[in-house]
């Protein structure tokens, strides 16, 4: 069954009484580099407390050396996943793959925050964002990373052409959102293939988040294949 994966974009405190008010369910926790840098390798411990896997969002892009001792210290650290951007090319994710072999990688392909014009910026002969994130995922396949961030409307294409785990940000609970681009409903995401659903404010700034995450758990198994 899909996973459900909250993002805890807070402050170090707000971030610490959420995962408190949610043990005890299966959740996976997504720590960005701010929640890092506030609370250390520390935050990362007292998720696994709690009961949690961990998942690292450190969009990792350097020179290999860097990006395998960097996956060494996430493995030491306790992450359970980790994202490295696959534009840093083969040899930086093989490098990536040799820090660490308990880590689950994902990769990231183009930013949602890219349109077509950074195509032209990067001058390939891509002919489009979702023709260049294919040839991404293939490349972190063959470098042997476990999964891939994508829409939930590119999941099922990618999993097809990769099996890589599917990461999928970009969900909403209403139906209403659902026509904008690369957002999705619980139902949709699974429906289409995710296998991790990432959600952040739909939970964290809701008024319950602890019904609201529920209320999440409960749409991915009721669409359960
Ligand atoms: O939009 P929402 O608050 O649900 O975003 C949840 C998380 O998904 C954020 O932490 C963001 O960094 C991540 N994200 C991502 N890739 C995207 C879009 C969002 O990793 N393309």
């Amino acid at each position: 069954m899909a996973k459900l994966c909250i993002a805890l974009d807070l402050d170090l405190k707000r971030a610490e009484e959420l995962a408190h008010a949610l043990r005890g369910y299966p959740l996976i926790m997504k720590v960005s580099p701010s929640l890092l840098l506030e609370g250390g390798r520390a935050i990362i411990e007292r998720l696994k407390t709690l009961g949690f896997d961990v998942f690292l969002d450190l969009k990792l892009h350097d020179i290999p050396n860097t990006v395998r001792r960097a996956v060494r210290s996430a493995e030491e650290a306790g992450a359970d996943y980790l994202t490295v951007h696959t534009l840093g090319g083969k040899e930086m994710l093989v490098s990536a793959r040799e820090g660490s072999d308990k880590v689950r990688l994902i990769g990231v392909t183009i930013l949602t925050s890219h349109s077509e014009d950074y195509l032209r910026f990067l001058r390939t002969e891509f002919g489009s964002i979702g023709e260049m994130a294919i040839s991404l995922a293939k490349l972190a396949k063959e470098a042997g990373l476990e999964g891939i961030v994508c829409s939930a409307r590119e999941a099922g294409e990618l999993k097809e052409k990769t099996g890589l785990l599917t990461v999928v940000p970009g969900i909403r609970v209403s139906k209403d959102r659902e026509d904008q681009r690369r957002v999705a409903t619980p139902e949709l995401a699974v429906r289409e293939g995710a296998d991790i659903l990432v959600v952040g404010r739909e939970i964290i700034n809701s008024e319950d988040p602890v019904k609201k995450a529920e209320e999440i758990l409960r749409r991915i198994e009721n669409s359960a294949p």
